[in-house]
């Protein structure tokens, strides 16, 4: 059954389905606690810059779309404002090699698949107490949104992504584009772009689905069937939040010896600390052994660089959507995800073993980069997760006693 599943569309992650289950929950367990720790809770984000696209008008007033952020009296000292406008600008030599693109409150390395926001912009949120869920964001802003996203995905050789078109003004019936055309096509790289925003999609609304508000009853439950319209009647969409996960735990094995080495003792007790790395190096273990996405198959054409560069510019616009996101914890949530995905792309698409080694390259990811891949992978092993709890759901409630 895994390799009929796996003919066609996945093929840059074989046959591992199976393999992912198989480490799933373990996965998932070792991410929950990591997502808890110190380091990895709190994300600094500007969630207040213009929409660059249109004049945004669909504000969510719902209390759900709301979200605190902390104090900076309450951050560790090193990570406020003032201290990471000093360390987290690139230094003089990172320039000579790899130049900066700044906007007003943003900026871009060319190695870069997003915006990151300036240091000295934003504000830190803890995670943990802004959780993703259903907010009662919906159409048509939340659609016109989709819309735009998925529209990143139609790049052609001829197109110059920056700055982009305006989005129309109205949506079609029908937001994304076909799987059975994007399977049609030749090229393996648009396939890619279209499985990672479709994953992304799914994702988010599984965990709408999952920590689901009942109007009638007043409490918060999952909703099957808000899973089966939107996620498990499409088997296709199913199969986007495995590849994320396998693209995501790729860019995890990867970093390995990057991610080992790097400063996380800046939060907590040595206890604490310690308890952070350990965490990191099951999930690093875990990402060896089926972490399968094969990125050599990405840009090997003879076009190569022209479709990387298109590649990321369409990226890095699907980053700046986000600001036109009018939720603010969706909108937060919608930051995390693509500035973790992007990590990815980067540390699979750009970036050699010499690159990675953390010895020559210290300064090679941000932290808020680190936090919002842990972040990220950590959503998607909570997709599978729940995909599991609702197949449970839906036994259940069908199966005779
Ligand atoms: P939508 O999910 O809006 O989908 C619209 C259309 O897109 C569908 O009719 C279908 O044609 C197509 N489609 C749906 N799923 C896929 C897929 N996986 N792949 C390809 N095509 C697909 N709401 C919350 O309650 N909480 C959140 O945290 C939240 N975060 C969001 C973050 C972002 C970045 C965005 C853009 C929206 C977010 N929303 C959130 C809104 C949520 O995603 C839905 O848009 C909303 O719940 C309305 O859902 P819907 O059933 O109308 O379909």
């Amino acid at each position: 059954a895994c390799k009929d599943v796996l003919t066609g569309p996945i093929e840059t992650t074989e046959c591992n389905f199976e393999a992912l289950d198989s480490v799933g929950s373990e996965l998932f367990q070792q991410l929950h606690e990591l997502v808890g720790t110190p380091f990895f809770r709190y994300f600094r984000a500007d969630l207040y810059r213009e929409c660059p696209f249109w004049q945004e008008n669909g504000f969510c007033m719902n209390r759900e779309c709301g979200i605190t952020t902390v104090d900076e009296a309450h951050i560790p000292e090193r990570w406020r404002a003032g201290a990471l406008s000093k360390v987290e600008m690139p230094s003089e030599d990172e320039l000579n090699w790899n130049q900066i693109n700044k906007l007003p409150g943003c900026y871009y390395r060319d190695s870069d698949f997003c915006f990151l926001d300036s240091s000295a912009e934003g504000e830190y949120i803890d995670l943990i107490e802004n959780p993703e869920r259903f907010t009662g964001y919906a159409a048509p802003a939340a659609h016109r949104v989709w819309h735009a996203i998925y529209q990143e995905n139609c790049f052609g050789q001829s197109e110059v992504a920056w700055p982009p078109s305006k989005s129309p003004a109205s949506v079609p019936d029908t937001l994304s584009p076909n799987p059975r055309a994007q399977e049609a096509e030749t090229c393996i790289e648009k396939r890619v772009f279209y499985r990672v925003i479709s994953g992304l999609h799914t994702s988010i609304s599984t965990h709408i689905c999952m920590e689901h508000f009942n109007q009638t009853t007043g409490t918060w439950a999952p909703n099957l069937q808000c899973f089966i319209d939107r996620v498990g009647a499409h088997p296709d969409r199913l199969q986007q939040i495995y590849f994320n996960t396998v693209l995501l735990l790729r860019a995890v094995s990867r970093l390995g010896p990057y991610l080992s080495t790097y400063d996380y003792c800046s939060t907590g007790t040595h206890e604490e600390d310690a308890q952070t790395k350990n965490l990191l190096g099951n999930i690093i273990n875990i990402a060896h052994r089926v972490g399968k996405f094969d990125e050599k198959l990405m840009f090997a054409r003879e076009d190569a660089n022209v479709l990387k560069q298109q590649f990321k510019d369409h990226f890095r616009n699907v980053t700046r959507i986000m600001d036109c996101v009018g939720c603010d914890k969706c909108r937060l949530w919608g930051k995390v995800q693509t500035t973790g995905v992007a990590t990815a792309m980067k540390v699979l698409f750009e970036l050699d073993e010499k690159a990675l080694d953390p010895h020559s390259n210290r300064n090679l990811l941000i932290r808020s980069e680190v936090v919002a891949l842990i972040n990220t992978l950590h959503r998607f092993a909570e997709s599978l997760h729940a995909v599991n709890l609702f197949k449970g759901i839906w036994v259940a409630e069908h199966e005779p006693y």
